[in-house]
């Protein structure tokens, strides 16, 4: 008999930050920047739902900012863009 997996009722519900914690700036601790080239971009906003910092705004435009003062250079946006639309430069 097979081991039933747990389906997405059995998760726990969890939380998604859109905005970062105001009381630090973490920017200061990045050694890798993304940099977004807007030609590529196509507004799928996974960046801005996968950032774990809510570091990436959408702004009324729909295009997307980065805010370098609480980005911490994890590069989870670049490893998730589908369009190749954020790259990684050294700081
Ligand atoms: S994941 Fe890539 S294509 Fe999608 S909004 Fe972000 S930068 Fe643009
Ligand atoms: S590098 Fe990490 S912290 Fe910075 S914008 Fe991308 S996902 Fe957010």
């Amino acid at each position: 008999m097979t081991e039933r997996l747990p389906g997405w009722r059995d998760i726990p519900i969890g939380g998604v930050a859109f905005k970062p914690s105001e009381e630090y700036k973490t920017g200061d601790w990045r050694v890798f920047r993304p940099v977004l080239n807007k030609e590529k971009c196509n507004r799928c906003y996974l960046c801005h739902f996968y950032c774990p910092e809510g570091a990436i705004k959408v702004l009324d435009t729909g295009d997307i900012e980065i805010d370098y003062d609480y980005c911490k250079g994890c590069l989870i946006c670049v490893n998730e863009c589908p369009r190749g639309a954020l790259e990684s430069v050294q700081e």
